[in-house]
């Protein structure tokens, strides 16, 4: 069974295309996306900007993915799409076109939650089965989830201000490192002294499973009013932004027993958080090559879970929706 998936939640197009063999196994075929440069200039995303984009890359975008997956538009049996969150006009374009192309196709057309995506991202690496622990690190998110079930989804922790990869990007720009801030203060920090800037652990003592980044953002900034190197500023920020992530997420797994944390999002990308989850206990299960960020693979292979557990197909009435909590 081919599965098309479809992300325009934000600035990316992305169109992915997954296989679920009879045995269950979920293999990804294909994924493109077109990054969108126009908003470079504003210095953030202009979502009508964001829209007409997407309007114009969507049917490119499908058509190569089904080229590099080596398939014609008639070989696909199931659409899936992200109805939410993301901006509600970027996410109608990719919403409506896989509608149609469902109904076209006289296929399923399954509307997908762009976290469940993310999260899904990180079956293309392994069989992803629950019980789990689900921590979401992304531009806009940094959600722990227990996934009891499939399916099911229950809010463990969340951040009280900034989202982790909100952080990258803050303090990039502040250190004057650029956009995306992520690769940027990753690359810089290989060249600085971890040491040089004191960077306090976040919420040190609590009992719960929250994140927060606003005090370490503040530390970075007075450490630049002070003369602080960049390169220093990264090293000491991304360590302890690592570190924090880990303990707490390891620490929540260890309260709700399981042995099994999928860390994804943009953030997920990051190398010093990859080797520090792969060093510790749990089993962390980290979305391939070119599925961290935003992309249509991941939508697709949230369709193929959904399939697999047997999950209606969505109404076509489904709409786009701004904000939508993935826990109930
Ligand atoms: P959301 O999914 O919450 O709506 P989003 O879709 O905009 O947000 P993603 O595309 O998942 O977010 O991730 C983008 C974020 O990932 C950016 O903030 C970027 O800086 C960060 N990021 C990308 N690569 C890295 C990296 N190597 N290290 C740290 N952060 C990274
Ligand atoms: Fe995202």
């Amino acid at each position: 069974t081919r599965i098309l998936g479809i992300d325009t939640s934000c600035d990316d197009t992305g169109v992915g295309v997954v296989e679920l063999a009879p045995d269950g196994g979920i293999r990804v075929l294909a994924n493109r996306v077109w990054s969108q440069t126009i908003h470079a200039s504003y210095g953030g995303v202009m979502p009508e900007l964001a829209s007409r984009e997407h309007v114009e890359r969507i049917d490119a975008v499908t058509g190569d993915a089904l080229a590099e997956a080596g398939l014609t538009v008639e070989d696909v049996d199931v659409v899936a799409a992200t109805s939410g969150p993301g901006l509600v006009g970027a996410l109608l374009v990719g919403l409506m076109y896989g509608k149609g192309l469902a109904q076209a196709l006289g296929v399923p057309f399954y509307a997908a939650h762009h976290l469940e995506g993310h999260i899904f991202a990180a079956a293309s690496e392994a069989e992803l089965r629950p019980p789990y622990l689900a921590l979401v690190v992304s531009g806009g998110h940094t959600h722990l989830f227990d996934v009891p079930r499939e399916g099911e989804y229950v809010l463990v922790g969340a951040t009280r201000d900034d989202a982790a990869g909100e952080a990258f990007d803050k303090i990039a720009r502040l250190a004057g490192l650029g956009y995306p801030g992520g690769p940027a203060i990753s690359e810089a920090a290989q060249r600085g002294d971890p040491e040089a800037v004191p960077f306090k652990e976040p919420l040190k003592g609590q009992k719960g499973f929250d994140f927060s980044f606003s005090g370490l953002k503040t530390a970075a900034l007075l450490a630049h009013r002070a003369g602080a190197r960049p390169e220093d500023l990264a090293a000491g920020f991304e360590r302890a932004a690592v570190s924090f992530l880990l303990k707490t997420t390891l620490r929540a797994a260890q309260a709700h027993g399981r042995d099994t944390v999928v860390v994804s999002g943009g953030v997920a990308a990051n190398r010093a958080l990859r080797e520090a989850f792969a060093a510790s206990p749990v089993r962390a299960v980290f979305p391939g090559q070119g599925l961290n960020t935003d992309n249509g693979a991941m939508i697709a292979l949230a369709g193929a879970a959904a399939l697999r557990a047997g999950r209606p197909p969505s109404p076509l009435s489904e709409g786009a929706v701004a904000y939508a909590p993935l826990a109930n």
